[in-house]
This record gives structure tokens, C-alpha cells and sequence, in this order.
């Protein structure tokens, strides 16, 4: 979608796939991309508002090739930098961080030989990153924003439902000791996220995403 130039729609389509109340999030299996695709048209430019995060309560969880996906369609749909694309941006880069720094041209990742077990990366981790990144390196401005908005990104946001504090204005966020994929800023946020925000049934012990910190 984003090559045909249709970025909005990809825009939807992932939101839909990560947005919590949405029925083609599965807190189960990945998500349901049949269900995703009946929501291509459900916001338009008009509703997206640049300089407020996403309307929507994203599942945290390291989908980083739908995370990527919003992120680049947010940059296009709004012409370039925004409040929404950075919010995104921030989730993107903690699923998957590579991509960011190949784009910012601090690091270069082979796909060959053990580069990527080295990094402790899924092998599908990788592949995502060498088969898009073509994509990013050429839309103009993002180069330059990912190197501007760096510091920002690499700021963790607690991954409890409906808060919105980051790691500077709270302090260190601890990370759940099973899974290692979610971070909170409190106890509190841990508990209401194990019941009520659905990490109950997604806490699993980390297999192949072992995620440098
Ligand atoms: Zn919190
Ligand atoms: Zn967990």
C-alpha cells in the first residue's frame, strides 16, 4: 500500500491490526488481517491530528513490521514530522531497533552468517529490516528526522493501558521479569496491565526476541 502510494490506507489497516478495542487485534494469535482490511477507510486525514499521539490505545507488543509500516505511513500521510508519527515511531523502535539506526546510518546489519544471532535478533527481524529499508532510505526527510527525533525515540513509554508516562519524567521503567517485552512504570500500571490490559494472556517467556536493552 505504501509503494501504490496509499498511505492513509496502510495507516489504517495497521492501526486496526494494534488497536487494542479493535476486533483484528487478537491478543491471542498476531491479529487478523482479513478484519484489518474492512478498516482501510475508517479515519481520514481530517481525523488524524499530527500533533497528538494516535486515537487509538496500540498494543505494545513487538509487531515491528506493523509498527514500522504506521510509523512510515504517519510520516507520509502528514507530509513529514509529527507528534503522531514520533509516538509510533517510539513503539516501533523498541520492538525493533535496527531499522532506526540503519536508516540513521550508525550501523549496518548483514543478513548472512550470524550477524543477526549476534545482535540477538529474530532471523524474521532482520529479513523485515534488509527487505524495507529501501523504502525508507529513499522517502525525503526521514533520514533527517530520525536522526533529529533520536533521543526521543529511543525513550521508553509505559505499556500499561491509557498511561502515557516516559522514562524521563518517571524515572527508569522496570521491565516484566517473564516475558521481557513489557515495561511499566509502576507496579500499579504492571497490575492493572496483567488483568485488565490483557498481559496475562500474552506473558510468555521471551524465545526468539531476546531484545538488546
Ligand atoms: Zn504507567
Ligand atoms: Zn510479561
Amino acid at each position: 500500500m505504501i509503494n501504490r502510494k496509499r498511505p492513509l490506507e496502510a495507516l489504517n489497516f495497521c492501526l486496526a491490526s494494534l488497536d487494542r478495542t479493535s476486533r483484528a487485534c487478537s491478543w491471542h494469535a498476531d491479529y487478523e488481517p482479513r478484519i484489518a482490511l474492512q478498516a482501510l477507510t475508517r479515519f481520514r486525514k481530517a481525523d488524524l491530528d499530527p500533533g497528538s499521539p494516535p486515537p487509538v490505545e496500540l498494543q505494545p507488543y513487538p509487531h515491528f513490521d506493523l509498527l514500522h509500516t504506521m510509523a512510515l505511513a504517519a510520516f507520509l500521510v502528514h507530509d513529514g514530522p509529527s507528534t503522531f508519527a514520533l509516538s509510533i515511531l517510539r513503539r516501533a523502535y523498541h520492538a525493533n531497533p535496527f531499522l532506526s539506526r540503519m536508516v540513521r546510518r550508525e550501523e549496518q546489519v548483514r543478513v548472512e552468517g550470524s550477524d543477526y544471532a549476534g545482535k540477538q535478533l529474530a532471523q524474521e527481524g532482520m529479513l523485515y529490516v534488509h527487505r524495507f529499508i529501501r523504502i525508507w532510505v529513499n522517502v525525503p526527510g526521514l533520514e533527517d528526522w530520525l536522526k533529529t527525533c533520536k533521543d526521543d525515540v529511543e525513550m521508553r513509554q509505559c505499556d500499561a493501558l491509557g498511561c502515557k508516562n516516559m522514562e524521563d519524567s518517571e524515572g527508569r521503567l522496570s521491565v516484566c521479569a517473564r516475558c521481557r517485552q513489557a515495561w511499566y512504570c509502576g507496579v500499579e500500571c504492571q497490575k492493572k496491565d496483567w488483568n485488565a490490559g490483557g498481559h496475562k494472556r500474552r506473558c510468555k517467556p521471551p524465545t526468539a526476541f531476546p531484545f538488546p536493552q
